[in-house]
């Protein structure tokens, strides 16, 4: 979706894309048609999900639109209602910046403050005054501004507002407000005072809703795995296995780490599809839809490939590596759990892992549960294989071998491999031209890969 096709003017699609930003969010997308059409509107939101332009701009667009369009003093067309200095500051900015190539005025106020420079300002006449409770009915009450005029209206962060104890400022506002307006109200929660007040002042209102990613975590069942980086493989494909039946998306931190994983997942028995950003927009799309359609079950993403990605039923998302930014988890684990549906992300985390591990729980604000994950460590011919991939450098190459092998692998002679390991281990010489972790050309080496009993 772009703003272009949100119907938004050209001078403001000018000042957008001078602020970089390319397409609507969420609830600019769903709510700037809605107030285009001139609905009320119910919107369940709260900052930083992009609410401010999802206002600001119909509303700027509206009055660009207006025929005979005049200032009064004192006397606005659009008033907006915030519960703080820092928030009312924020929103006049944005009138600023999103109508800077229209002619449409602001000014905020707002207490604390000398009241002097403000009724100025209201004196020469804004179309647009953007405003906390307390100050507005102050200077309402002195006779500086009349709401008369006033076409749209909006209460932003109601539920701050009662929080905040200006509800009963609120009402009195509210009861100054012309009939016949736009309508706009905004709050991230709706305990019952909030719904009471949303009904005096919205006619019949479209509603948005947008979930924020808090809430998505709080609605996914987490735990957190402790494995040692070599054992990751083996657990993986053993919780695969526990959830055949889930679409489970698998995330990892590089590209390199995506292909490896669909490597050992194959030699596992189990099909999966990786998408990232080596892979041709072709190849991610029939990937998506495989598991889209049910055709895989496994998908391994990369953060950056699985961005807007939305997969209806995704069960399982599973933290192959644990993000080194917390917010990244909440995002991966929000991609299941939609629309209401139960969702669960189990996360790996290794001895490295754990910092990060620190910084998500402080951010969410919970402590994952661990879960104590009963899988056989026992490796078999695909698992130690596919184990060696994970680790293979030359040194912890060696490190994974028993001490007695290292001594033959160093002398280059042929010893004896002990009684106890006869029965278990089986010797190969493999020519192989594997690239190791930093992408160089493994030279032809021999590979000692243990052998099922
Ligand atoms: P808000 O929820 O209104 O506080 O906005 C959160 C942040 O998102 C602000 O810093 C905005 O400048 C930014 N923002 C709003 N809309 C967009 C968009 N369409 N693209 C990129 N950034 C945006």
């Amino acid at each position: 979706m772009t703003f272009r096709k949100l119907g938004i003017i050209d001078p403001i699609l000018e000042a957008l894309k001078a602020e970089g930003y390319e397409n609507p969010t969420p609830i600019q997308e769903q709510a700037i048609p809605i107030l285009l059409e001139g609905k009320d509107l119910l919107g369940c939101a709260q900052t930083g999900t992009g609410k401010t332009a999802a206002f600001t701009i119909p509303i700027l667009q509206q009055l660009t639109a207006e025929k005979n369009r005049k200032v009064s003093a004192g006397s606005p067309r659009a008033l907006i209602v915030t519960p703080t200095r820092e928030l009312a500051i924020q929103i006049g900015e944005s009138f600023s910046t999103y109508g800077k190539f229209t002619n449409i005025t602001n000014t905020v106020i707002f207490g604390g403050v000398k009241q002097g420079n403000q009724t100025r300002i209201l004196q020469e006449g804004v179309d647009v005054l953007v405003a906390t409770p307390g100050r507005l009915l102050d200077l309402m009450n002195q006779g500086y501004v009349s709401l008369r005029n006033v076409g749209w209206s909006v209460l932003d962060e109601a539920d701050r507002m009662l929080d905040m104890g200006f509800i009963h400022d609120v009402r009195k506002i509210i009861a100054k407000l012309p009939p016949k307006r736009q309508s706009l109200f905004f709050s991230a929660t709706m305990p019952p005072e909030i719904v009471e007040l949303s009904k005096k002042i919205l006619g019949n209102p479209a509603r948005v809703t947008i979930q924020p990613e808090m809430t998505t975590a709080e609605k996914v069942k987490q735990s957190i795995c402790f494995a040692e980086k070599a054992d990751k493989p083996a657990l993986l494909t053993h919780v695969l296995r526990e959830n055949h039946d889930k679409a489970t998306l698998v995330f990892t931190r590089t590209k390199h780490g995506a292909d490896k994983i669909t490597r050992f997942l194959k030699k596992a028995g189990i099909t999966s599809n990786a998408i990232h950003g080596n892979k041709s927009q072709t190849a991610r799309q029939i990937a998506l839809e495989n598991i889209k359609k049910g055709y895989t079950k496994v998908l391994i993403a990369t953060d950056i490939a699985a961005r807007g990605i939305d997969i209806d039923d995704l069960q399982l998302v599973i933290n192959y590596d644990l993000p080194n930014i917390a917010e990244t988890y909440v995002h991966r684990i929000g991609r299941t759990g939609r629309a209401g549906a139960d969702g669960q992300a189990i996360s790996f985390c290794d001895k490295e892992e754990r910092a990060y591990l620190k910084d998500i729980q402080k951010l969410i604000k919970q402590t994952i549960p661990e879960a104590k994950i009963q899988y056989t460590r026992e490796i078999t011919n695909k698992e130690s294989s596919a184990s060696q991939e994970e680790s293979r450098t030359p040194r912890n190459f060696r490190e994974t071998l028993p001490s007695k092998i290292n001594h033959r692998k160093k002398t280059g002679k042929p010893g004896k491999i002990p009684d106890h390991l006869q029965s278990r281990l089986a010797v190969k010489k493999t020519e192989n031209k594997e690239l190791n972790s930093k992408g160089e050309v493994i030279s032809p080496r021999r590979i000692i890969r243990l052998k099922k009993n």
